[in-house]
């Protein structure tokens, strides 16, 4: 298990899914979790609750990741009540698969908005925090759709390819100011998002995987926590792959 006691981490899209099991993670690691949402509230007030369980402060937002004076207030109130942001996971995320003829602007810009300008607002409110504390660790939580393309993803494709030259960028600026910033590259991993797929593209994704498996989000939570942590000191513009093997 990675080390985090006493650090302040902020997941956003955490109420589910991937999100949801990154933050417990941190939380059982040891770290203060403070995490956003868009609509789920019971959600929210459950994995609060479950946070707190683990001896933990704990906060709940519900925000906008595409608002950048949300992100603003609410990283703000964050080192208010944490001291410190030492992490921020930018893991919000969603999809409006269609073919590129049937996609309109909204689907595009949607996408868009909430992917990858979401990080960018995040990454922006806290970067300042960090680079005043000489230290910190960003994660963007990204997918081999923006590194191979996928049919009928351009828009999330295109929002998770930017997130990719976004990483690297951030790494190259911020580095010698003692801030990390890393992709987690993820392949097929059973949430809420998945669960849309229709059972033919389940069962074509499936043959192409080697490890003959879909991700479970406990594949994924312990290699963010890590990435996080100090022990991953050295690692900075890295695009780590989960993805039993997809996209070699
Ligand atoms: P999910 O189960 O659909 O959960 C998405 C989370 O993001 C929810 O907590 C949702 O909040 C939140 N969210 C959505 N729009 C938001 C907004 N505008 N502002 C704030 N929060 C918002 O998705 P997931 O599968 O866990 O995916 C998490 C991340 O991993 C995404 O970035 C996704 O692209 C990436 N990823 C997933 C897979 C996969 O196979 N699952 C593969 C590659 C990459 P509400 O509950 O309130 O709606």
């Amino acid at each position: 298990m990675s080390d985090l006691a006493g650090k302040g981490i902020i997941v956003t899209g955490a109420t589910r899914g991937i999100g949801r099991a990154i933050a417990l993670e941190a939380a059982r690691c040891g770290a203060n979790v403070a995490f956003n949402y868009a609509r789920s509230d019971a959600q929210a007030a459950e994995l609060k609750e479950e946070l707190s369980a683990c001896g933990v402060k704990a906060m709940a937002f519900k925000a906008d990741v595409g608002d950048l004076k949300a992100a603003r207030e609410m990283v703000n109130a964050v080192k208010k009540e944490f001291g410190a942001i030492d992490g921020l996971v930018n893991n919000a995320g969603l999809t409006r698969d269609k073919l590129l003829v049937m996609m309109t602007e909204e689907d595009w810009s949607e996408v868009l908005r909430v992917n990858l300008t979401g990080a960018f607002n995040f990454a922006r409110a806290a970067a300042f925090i960090m680079m005043k504390a000489k230290r910190g660790a960003i994660l963007n939580v990204t997918s081999v759709s923006g590194l191979s393309g996928m049919a009928g993803q351009v828009n999330y494709s295109a929002s998770k390819a930017g997130l990719i030259g976004m990483t690297k960028a951030m790494a190259k600026e911020l580095g010698r100011m003692g801030v990390r910033v890393n992709a987690l590259a993820l392949g097929f991993i059973e949430t809420d998002m998945t669960a849309a797929l229709p059972e033919a593209n389940r069962k074509a994704a499936l043959e192409m995987i080697p490890l003959g498996r879909f991700g479970s989000v406990a594949d994924v939570a312990p290699a963010a926590a890590f990435l996080l942590s100090d022990a991953a000191a050295y690692i900075t513009g890295a695009v780590v792959q989960i993805d039993g093997g997809l996209a070699m």
